[in-house]
């Protein structure tokens, strides 16, 4: 899978593009040493990054990552977010951790593939659930349900709480468990109050040279997570979400022509234009303040 490759930014050393995020090292100036982590405007769905990008996808996105932070209360990566001009407002100034090669996800509402594996042995990640949950039933308690990072155009794997003990040992498992399901609570209370579900959400999680375990990367963002208008909320089938749901339909649909068996069509503008307004406005429903 192709990834666009990451512009130069002076002062910095590319590392590392993700389907959407391309990631630095700050060379000079006050931040010397530290991560620069840009958002751009790239979305991915079905595991490719489409064409073209959304207009203001990574600023959303950096600013509903950066206004959680502040909200949650918890020892977080961010240092600053004064960075190069050429990438002001969609980048962020990072500790570099030592991180956790755990994606912890927490869900409270069952869809998506802890929808598949419940279906397929009654349990998610080795948590046993009662009969009877449907697409989008919300959970009797929320659930710590790992998964380990995939390469490249690979899915993320579910796996089970005594592998991540076997990959990272007893007792930071507990600890990512922990915090995961604590600040998932926190969150989901947060959205909750502006008409949203948090239906589950990825944490990563890394390690300061002091030992400190530390929340990291992204959160809670639409790429991260799945939000549901709470008044939409209706389990038994797909709810609506403030996500790609949009260029997800699109792909399928008779529409778009696309037949899965190469990668997908250049996205309408139609459909540009109705995700970037879904992300404005999950951005201005959680904020509660406007995007521009
Ligand atoms: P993908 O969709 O392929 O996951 P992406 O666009 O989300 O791509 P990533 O490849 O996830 O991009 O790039 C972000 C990388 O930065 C991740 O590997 C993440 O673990 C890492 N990361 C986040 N915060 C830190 C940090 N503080 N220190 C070191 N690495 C970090
Ligand atoms: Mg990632």
């Amino acid at each position: 899978m192709d990834i666009p490759v990451a512009p130069a930014i002076e002062g910095a050393t590319h590392l590392h593009s993700g389907k959407v995020r391309d990631l630095y090292t700050l060379d000079s100036g006050p931040y010397a040493g530290n991560l620069l982590m840009v958002a751009s405007d790239r979305i991915s769905a079905f595991d490719y990054v489409l064409e073209p990008g959304i207009p203001d996808k990574g600023e959303i996105l950096t600013r509903m990552s950066l206004w959680w932070f502040d909200q949650l209360d918890v020892p977080h990566h961010i240092v600053s977010t004064d960075v190069p001009e050429q990438v002001r407002g969609r980048a962020v100034v990072c500790e570099p951790l030592e991180m956790f090669p755990v994606e912890c996800v927490a869900r409270g509402y069952l869809t998506g593939s802890g929808l598949l594996d419940y279906r397929a042995t009654g349990e998610v990640c080795g948590v046993a659930l009662p009969d009877g949950l449907e697409d989008g039933s919300r959970l009797p308690q929320p659930i710590f349900t790992p998964a380990t990072k995939a390469d490249l155009g690979d899915h993320d794997e579910n796996v089970s709480y005594e592998a991540v003990v076997a990959s990272v040992g007893a007792e930071d498992a507990a600890a990512l468990r922990e915090l995961t399901l604590e600040i998932y609570a926190r969150a989901e209370a947060i959205a909750r109050e502006r008409g949203i579900i948090l239906a589950d959400t990825k944490f990563e999680f890394g390690r300061r040279p002091s030992g400190e375990i530390v929340l990291a990367d992204e959160v809670l963002t639409p790429d991260s997570s799945r939000f549901w208008p709470a008044d939409a909320w209706h389990p038994g089938s797909p709810q609506p979400s403030y996500d790609k749901q949009i260029v997800r339909n699109w792909l399928t649909s008779a529409e778009s022509g696309w037949d899965r068996s190469g990668p997908p069509p250049v996205l309408s503008a139609e459909v540009v234009e109705l995700t970037r307004a879904k992300y404005v406005e999950a951005f201005e429903r959680l904020t509660g303040t406007s995007f521009r």
